[in-house]
């Protein structure tokens, strides 16, 4: 039986917004499903709003799910455990210099970890082992020890901070837009580090973007997401490269850019579109849709598998009402 590192099933979170007398329920992750195998990079990417992130920081524990289940290595989790949420996954956020107090050197993160978590009492041991996790993103403990953030560049502040993550051993990264806020020039070698940590110590990333260049790049599969459902999900050669969802075709021709001050917000704010959108009664894609039918108004599409891609969209489904009636539907 194929190995899942973790596993997903039917995760729904609902927010209620406004006040007594209009309140209203955004159903910001609507009964959704992944899995993420061992040594795997696996892509959850769609524009601001889409529920990515809230899904991302469900599954680290940062917000309850309504409902829904979430498997580490075939089991449920246990609440009571957050043992594998705090060393077998560790988060990467987007802006480095919002993960470092700026008062406090750097190293000092690292020798916290070792204290923290009982790596060591021997200080020629932790350092041993912090420039071993060091020399895994291509630095070294004499370049960074006794420095602050502000002495750092924002690709060599994003690599400490993946040095740290290492520091228990992860399985699981969770990076939530990591290059977003480090010079394009650097991007590259950020990404190309997921790479190798995947390739050389098995870890698996859960990379969550808007850039869908990055993640054609270094991910192995992909799931597109639009106002809290997973539109398409499969490889990231046949979701990027042969899209079949009409969400998809318009995501690869153009995305607005992720919010650089944006780091875990932990409330909801929707724009009168997101709004609008989240609400919709059948497709939530229908509005923007180039290929939108009378059925797409009213009834919600149906999750289809085609050539081992999941598709949500009508124009696969086989219903005789769900005959394209634009020009242009790809089948
Ligand atoms: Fe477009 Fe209809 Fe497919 Fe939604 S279900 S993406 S509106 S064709």
């Amino acid at each position: 039986m194929e190995q899942k590192l973790l596993e997903i099933q039917n995760l729904t979170k609902v927010y209620t917004l406004g006040s007594v007398i209009s309140r209203i329920h955004i159903t910001a992750v609507d009964n959704v499903c992944f899995d993420v195998k061992p040594a795997e990079i696996f892509a959850l990417a769609g524009e601001s709003g889409c529920g990515k992130t809230t899904t991302a920081k469900i599954v680290l524990g940062f917000e309850e799910a309504t409902s829904g289940t979430i498997l580490h290595n075939g089991k449920v989790e246990d609440r009571k455990q957050k043992a594998w949420r705090t060393e077998g996954i560790q988060a990467i956020f987007q802006d480095p210099f919002a993960t470092f107090n700026p008062l406090k050197t750097v190293d000092s993160y690292f020798f916290d970890t070792v204290r923290n978590f009982r790596l060591t009492e021997n200080r020629r041991t932790a350092i041993e082992i912090i420039n071993q996790k060091l020399h895994a993103v291509g630095l070294s403990y004499e370049e960074f020890a006794g420095r602050y953030p502000n002495e750092f560049s924002g690709g060599q502040l994003q690599r400490i901070s993946i040095a740290r993550a290492l520091m228990t051993n992860p399985r699981l990264l969770i990076a939530d837009e990591p290059v977003s806020m480090v010079d394009a020039s650097l991007r590259m070698a950020i990404v190309n580090l997921f790479k190798t940590l995947r390739d050389d110590l098995g870890v698996s990333v859960l990379y969550i973007t808007h850039d869908l260049a990055t993640a054609y790049y270094v991910c192995d599969r992909i799931a597109i997401m639009f106002r809290g459902n997973i539109v398409e999900m499969g490889t990231v050669e046949q979701v990027l490269m042969q899209p079949r969802h009409p969400y998809t075709r318009l995501l690869r021709e153009s995305i607005p850019e992720a919010d650089p001050h944006k780091r875990w917000q932990t409330t909801v704010n929707l724009s009168e579109l997101e709004h609008e959108e989240y609400l919709r009664v059948g497709c939530k894609f229908a509005g923007r849709c180039p290929n939108v039918m009378e059925i797409c108004k009213r009834q919600v599409p149906a999750d289809i598998t085609i050539d081992d891609v999941l598709v949500k969209c009508h124009l696969y489904s086989e219903s005789p009402q769900a005959e394209p009636a634009a020009a242009g539907a790809h089948r």
